[in-house]
């Protein structure tokens, strides 16, 4: 009886989902969200997080997009199946007898894992094992991924889209206001730089003590304090799996700490020379920012040139 209920609920949302379809230029974030929300609607797990896991996958997806593709996540066949003796689309409860994870989400009774209703529904149905609170999402999300960077990032991401409730945070700002002056060139790559790593990771803007710095981007402050080599430094990872870095700053905004979220344009400290000693050294250098950025590929994470990002934000 509970079976049937939930397949005539399902099959319900799948019959609007697909009335929403026919209309033309839905907003594809909003038709994500409506999607993350139906399977809140049966699953209680908060539709966010199920936004951060897909846009935490997006980001690490090396397949090209197929055009308007919504749903990312990809479960592991051995995940999916468990020890089921053949790897396709099945009944549920056969597959759940061999411990996998797989669901049937849209109602047809077979738990395929390249349909996006059966995907979203079994990794909600997954993460509700283990309850409903942060600390249970943090956990269920330890225990499926292994690995402590990619369930910061999903913690984070899930924060920023439930604070603002949408998914696309794509605002961006250059990190020296207008009206200051500053000079930066191409140093990404040099041998020597300001900030004490075998090459230089980042670009150099100089300009004067105390000129504000702002995020480049909506995210995330995942890191503050003094580095020896660094100064007083601030970093802050974006939806995208970027990592942005501020160093040698003179100070903070007030009232920054780890796990608060930035917007865009936002200032975080001021420009400086700290670094190259125990904390509060400064003055070793001429004043300047050192932005760097890095992309975390859900195995490793690498520097790249930020560059042609910062000519980018410039101009606008
Ligand atoms: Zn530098």
């Amino acid at each position: 009886m509970i079976l049937k209920c939930l397949g005539l609920i399902l099959t319900t949302f799948f019959l609007l989902t697909t009335i929403a379809h026919a209309e033309e230029n839905v907003d594809i974030d909003q038709e994500k969200i409506t999607l993350y929300k139906q399977i809140e609607a049966i699953t209680f797990i908060p539709w966010y997080y199920l936004a951060a896991i897909n846009r935490y996958e997006a980001n690490i997806s090396d397949n090209n997009a197929v055009e308007n593709q919504r749903i990312f996540i990809s479960i592991p066949e051995e995940k999916w199946y468990g020890l089921t003796p053949e790897k396709v689309p099945a009944d549920e409860n056969v597959i759940s007898l061999f411990g996998g994870i797989g669901k049937d989400g849209n109602g047809d009774n077979m738990a395929d894992p390249t349909n996006e209703y059966d995907i979203l529904y079994s990794m909600a149905m997954y993460l509700q094992q283990y309850g409903y609170t942060k600390q249970d999402i943090r956990t269920a999300l330890w225990n499926y991924y292994h690995r402590e960077l990619t369930v910061l990032s999903i913690m984070n991401y899930a924060n920023l889209f439930n604070t603002y409730q949408k998914v696309s945070l794509d605002e961006t700002a250059f990190p020296i206001p207008k009206g200051y002056n500053y000079s930066y060139r191409n140093t990404w790559g040099d041998a020597r730089g300001f900030g004490g790593r075998r090459i230089h990771e980042g670009t150099d803007i100089f300009a004067g003590y105390g000129t504000p710095v702002r995020a480049t981007t909506f995210g995330v402050i995942e890191l503050k304090g003094w580095n020896k080599y660094g100064g007083w430094r601030i970093g802050i990872r974006d939806i995208y799996n970027r990592y942005h870095y501020y160093a040698h700053l003179n100070g903070f905004a007030d009232g920054l700490e780890i796990g608060d979220i930035v917007e865009a344009g936002q200032t975080i400290g001021s420009v400086g020379s700290s670094g190259y000693g125990p904390p509060g050294t400064s003055g070793k250098f001429p004043p300047h920012l050192h932005y760097g950025l890095y992309k975390d590929d859900g195995k490793s994470e690498w520097s790249f040139d930020p560059y042609p990002h910062l000519k980018r934000w410039e101009r606008k």
